[in-house]
């Protein structure tokens, strides 16, 4: 037993530190409210932009699909478990986001591991923001690529840096969208002209931004107009689209190639039917209309401007993404407790997903939220804010 001793170790040490993480269990569907270690509390947690991860409609379709294609696929993409489904969405996909071509993957952590190493190795470089999603960092890890970490946000650094290695052949830009702690955007305009002036590969990451950013949650590129000028884009359909699931979207030749080289796609068990037919609901949904994508923005502008109003710090948040600044992170679990026990249910962040000493607590804002859900957070925050000396 001795040989584990470490584990014990480094679990205590995280307990002290205030970091340990503790899993609450949700009982029953996602919204605006829901069951949590059998208490019924206002969710201000969950990257459920749009409340769809409850949608009749895509329950519908997915209840359809299990009907038609049962519950597996018992196969990897490239050997039987390529359905008629998954080519369909792909294909929306496409057309949703203004490209020639998609590929579809388990997750957007499976599409950053499937893509990078397919584009950058050894020789090359990777210029990422510094604070990129783990999923990007752990892809360039399995590139064994040189990574050069520019400024978050920063395009005069980027500029910089990549001008030091002009010379290297190949050359990928890496960033977030949206980032996922902070909630602001990418520079992508300048991102975009810094690269055709080295000739550099792009890639933006639109987890957070895919149903948030651009016309009806088109995403970044469509939010900025840069269509046909970022060469990889990378999706989930595990937030605003409330299902599960990533992808890659770009020119036809890119995912042909990650078709026949991505490892997830090739060595990783193709999604279920039932989930990818509430991705093309989603879609459809999406396209139809944009009065979800509104009704999240005006929650956004609401909720923020009178968490300001009340003197909290939300940094440098652009998007429905609300961190309330509080620094360390003992007191950020212990204001996030508080709003637990009142009802509020708004979890803490601490190291490692944020800086050391830049706890805080993060309010995911959604279409589902009712003005009067809102104004019960805001309350409840302002009087702890004051308890514990915050505000
Ligand atoms: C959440 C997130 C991912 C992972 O997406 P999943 O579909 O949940 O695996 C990837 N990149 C970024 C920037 C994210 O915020």
């Amino acid at each position: 037993m001795d040989k584990l001793n470490f584990i014990n170790e480094e679990l205590d040490r995280l307990k002290e530190a205030g970091l340990l993480i503790n899993i609450r269990t949700v009982e029953g569907p996602q919204g605006a409210w829901i069951t949590v270690d059998g208490k019924s509390v206002l969710n201000l947690s969950s990257n459920n932009y749009l409340g769809l991860a409850n949608d009749l409609q895509s329950k519908t379709a997915s209840h359809n699909a299990i009907d038609t294609y049962g519950v597996g696929p018992a196969a990897v993409r490239t050997i039987a478990g390529t359905t008629t489904l998954h080519k369909d969405l792909e294909q929306k996909l496409a057309q949703f986001k203004g490209v020639e071509s998609t590929i579809s993957f388990q997750s957007g952590f499976c599409a950053n591991l499937a893509v990078i190493p397919e584009i950058v190795g050894k020789e090359d470089v990777v210029f990422s923001d510094e604070l990129n999603h783990a999923s990007i960092i752990d892809g360039c890890r399995l590139a064994k690529t040189r990574v050069v970490r520019y400024k978050h946000g920063n395009p005069e650094d980027l500029q910089a840096k990549i001008h030091i290695e002009k010379n290297i052949d190949r050359k990928l830009i890496i960033t977030d969208g949206v980032f996922s702690m902070e909630g602001d955007i990418a520079p992508l305009p300048e991102i975009v002209e810094i690269a055709e002036k080295y000739n550099a590969i792009t890639m933006v990451d639109d987890a957070h931004g895919e149903g948030v950013l651009g016309r009806g949650g088109r995403g970044i590129v469509d939010h900025f107009n840069l269509h046909g000028r970022v060469d990889i884009e990378v999706g989930t359909m595990s937030k605003a689209f409330g299902v599960v699931g990533g992808y890659i979207a770009g020119t036809k030749q890119l995912t042909d190639y990650l078709v026949q080289k991505g490892r997830p796609f090739l060595f990783s068990s193709a999604v279920t039917a039932a989930d990818v037919a509430a991705c093309i609901a989603v879609v459809d949904t999406l396209k139809k209309s944009d009065d979800l994508v509104k009704k999240l923005w005006s929650n956004t502008r609401f909720f923020q401007d009178r968490m300001k109003q009340l003197g909290f710090n939300i940094g440098i948040t652009k998007t429905p993404i609300t961190p309330i600044m509080i620094g360390d992170a003992k007191v950020a679990k212990d204001f996030s407790q508080k709003l637990f026990d009142d009802g509020i249910f708004a979890q803490s962040i601490g190291y490692p997903t944020v800086p050391a000493g830049k706890a805080r607590i993060r309010v995911m804002l959604s279409a589902s939220h009712s003005k009067e859900d809102l104004t019960r957070a805001i309350d409840h925050f302002e009087k702890i804010g004051k308890a514990m000396n915050i505000i």
